[in-house]
Order: structure tokens, then sequence, then C-alpha cells
């Protein structure tokens, strides 16, 4: 079995269902006593918040790539960035290290292409719905066409990210108003909805839902511990 590097704490509230996830699959996987071989670098969030809200992503990226080298230091075989937004500086940590960098989009794309889906809706920070890093790498290395919701429900979206669920906060107001957005993308043509911030489905559980949600931690995760057992 290989070692799996875990760049966590983005939140830490969302690491936690990784480290859940990964040895329910690797218990499944080979029965017993079985547990994943794992290293987990946890930052400090409020490091890394303070970065991206003032836009400061070289350094954010300087950050995660030293969390790289020492994971690798400590003998992750591959590596697992814990956060669909730090994605954005995928290229700095990938290049800190001679290990591979699982992307998270890469991971949701099979899932989805799994459900023969090609048209999805996208919630997740304001960076990860707008920019290009992720919405791009959907369009153009998989096919997908994406769709988000209008500026007012990504400030909604957004806000509860911070305000709320990387606070471990789950409100039910929040959940009700998520439910509306996922339910107004599906009526722009969405066939599934990608949960693109790995703290949405503490808020919003796919199996609570008739449209299909894919949970980018948990398909994640899976997907990682399969890796590992390669
Ligand atoms: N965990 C979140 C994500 O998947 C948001 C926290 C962060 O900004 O890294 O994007």
């Amino acid at each position: 079995m290989k070692t799996i590097g875990l760049i966590g704490g983005m939140s830490w509230e969302s690491t936690v269902s990784y480290y859940q996830v990964i040895n329910e699959k690797i218990k499944e996987s080979l029965g017993g006593f079985h547990s994943a071989k794992l290293v987990l670098y946890s930052v400090d969030f409020h490091e890394i918040e303070q970065l991206q809200s003032s836009g400061e992503w070289v350094a954010a990226g300087e950050v995660l790539a030293d969390a790289a080298r020492a994971l690798k230091a400590a003998g992750a075989d591959f590596l697992v960035l814990c956060t669909n937004t730090m994605h954005k500086v995928y290229g700095a940590i990938e290049a800190a290290v001679d290990i591979p960098l699982f992307h998270i989009a890469d991971a949701a794309a099979q899932a989805i292409k799994e459900k023969g889906i090609s048209t999805v809706g996208l919630l997740g920070t304001r960076f990860t719905m707008e920019e290009a890093f992720y919405r791009e790498r959907l369009r153009v290395d998989h096919g997908f066409e994406v769709l988000v919701p209008d500026q007012e429900d990504r400030d909604l979206v957004h806000r509860v990210i911070f305000e709320e669920l990387c606070l471990g906060k789950i409100d039910a107001a929040s959940r009700d108003a998520f439910r509306t957005i996922v339910a107004g993308l599906v009526e722009r043509g969405a066939e599934g909805v990608i949960l693109g911030c790995t703290e949405i489905a503490l808020l919003l559980p796919p199996a609570d839902s008739s449209t299909p949600l894919f949970d980018t931690a948990a398909i994640h995760a899976r997907k990682a511990a399969d890796l590992a057992l390669l």
C-alpha cells in the first residue's frame, strides 16, 4: 500500500471527512484491521484565509509547497490537497515535489463521467465558481458544460462557506437556500451539481437530494484510497 500525503486544514472540518472516508475505503477493500497509511500536514487556516482574501496567492502557494515538501520527506508517495479553492495554486505545489499531486477536479470529473453526465452545476467559493483554474479544467480537459449560480447566489454560497461551514456551523436556513440554488441550476439544464467546496456536503448531504450531487471531498478521498492500493 502506498502512503497518502494529505495537505489539510482548509478547513479542518472537511479534512476530518477525508481521514474517515479514506480509512473506510481501505477497510472495505482489504478488510480486517487494515487502515490507510497516510501523513497529514494540517495548516493554520487563519493564515491561508488571510492570504486568499488579500489576493496573496503566490505566498499561499509557498506555504502549501512547503507542506508538500514536508509530506514528501515524511514518506508520502503522492499528495492530495484537501480543498478545491487552493487548487488555484496547484502548479506551485506540483512543482515543489517529484511525487504526484492528485487534482480534485480530475477526481470529480471521473465520478461525473461514470454517471454519463455532460452538463454540471458548480458550487464553491467565489474563487472556484468564478475563476478559470477550476471551471476551465472541467470544460477544456474533461469536456463538461459548467453552470454557476448568478452573482447574488454566488455571494450567498461564498458567505455561507466562510461564515458558517468552515467554522463548523450548520444552519437550516442556509440548507434551504442551497437547495433552492441547486434547483435553479437544474432548471437551467444541470444534470448534476458539483459540491466544489469540501465542506458543502456537511450542509447538503448528497443522499438527501434527488439531484445527483458530487461531494468533492468524499470523491477525492475515495479515489485517493484507490490510488494507494494500485
Ligand atoms: N474547503 C473549501 C474548498 O474546498 C474552502 C476553504 C478554502 O478556501 O480553502 O474550496
